[in-house]
């Protein structure tokens, strides 16, 4: 078995801004139940530049945003209107369906985030949605290096954010040089993402734009930093059901994707409404050739 993996991310674009998409990746799906990683930033923006994306449906996921920088607006079919600030986590789980809107809050002058989603194990894959913001977060320091449990628990530290599966996931940041032995959950894969600066991960030298990838089995992750910088770590059981992600979709079978598209274009139905969004809501493509996973 391979130490350890370097796959590219794809650089791509979201409501009108620039992200680097890590997963899912043609040679790696998921990462435990993580089973989508896009990071934002950090970037300057020069006004009007901003970030839009206007309401779109999900369902058999959560979605989970780390903001860094910057602020984001976020509007579902709940109700909720909240604004994510820097050290949050937003956490939306879609369940059985739900439908949002996320908008930079205008004037921030950077940004920096990352959102990611998990699959919902089948078993739970049509709770009813729910919306949670995570103002408060478990932070530790460790040979320098400042820790932000997200997810899971790592350290000694437990996160509250409200997940169902065996997942971890962690933020690190570097002011200047620093080194540690990250302790890791052997039963987890887990996959490093260089966020800001440059780092040496297992030994490898890595910047933005590489994602590292752990198999399962790997005890500790050497990580050194010669300057300031900033690393997400995500992990998680292997997840062992073939998942089917098709636009905002995550399900099992095509039917499933077919039915929701269709559903959600055709009005909402059981997505529900984003109240206050000023645009036109975004419309699924076509579903009608989506081929079964394999
Ligand atoms: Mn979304």
């Amino acid at each position: 078995m391979p130490e350890h993996e370097l796959l590219t991310t794809r650089d791509g674009a979201v409501g009108g801004l620039a992200i680097r998409r890590a997963l899912p990746h043609r040679r790696r799906r998921l990462v435990g139940p993580w089973c989508f990683l896009d990071h934002l930033g950090p970037a300057d923006l020069i006004p009007p530049q901003t970030m839009r994306v206007a309401p779109h449906p999900h369902i058999g996921l959560q979605t989970f945003t780390w903001m860094i920088e910057g602020e984001v607006l976020h509007r579902d079919s709940l109700g909720t209107e909240q604004v994510i600030c820097p050290g949050q986590v937003n956490l939306m789980t879609a369940g059985r369906g739900i439908s949002h809107s996320e908008e930079l809050v205008p004037g921030m002058p950077r940004v920096h985030m990352a959102q990611l989603w998990i699959a919902l194990p089948d078993a739970l894959r049509a709770i009813p949605p729910d919306f949670t913001n995570y103002p408060i977060l478990p932070v530790l320091r460790r040979d320098g290096i400042v820790v932000t449990v997200l997810a899971g628990r790592s350290l000694g530290e437990t996160a509250p954010t409200r997940v169902h599966s065996p997942i971890v996931g962690l933020d690190l940041f570097a002011p200047g040089a620093a080194s540690t032995v990250l302790p890791l959950d052997a039963s987890f894969e887990h996959a490093a993402l260089v966020t800001e600066g440059l780092a040496s991960l297992d030994g490898e030298a890595v910047g933005p734009g590489t994602l590292l990838y752990l198999p399962p089995g790997r005890e500790s992750l050497g990580l050194v930093w010669q300057n300031r910088g900033r690393l997400l770590i995500v992990g998680g059981a292997p997840f062992d059901e073939q998942v089917l992600l098709w636009w905002n979709f995550v399900a099992r079978e095509p039917a499933e994707i077919r039915r929701a598209a269709a559903d959600w274009n055709a009005g909402g139905g059981h997505f529900g409404e984003v109240v206050g969004y000023d645009g036109d809501r975004l419309l699924a493509p076509d579903a009608s050739r989506i081929r079964a996973p394999g």
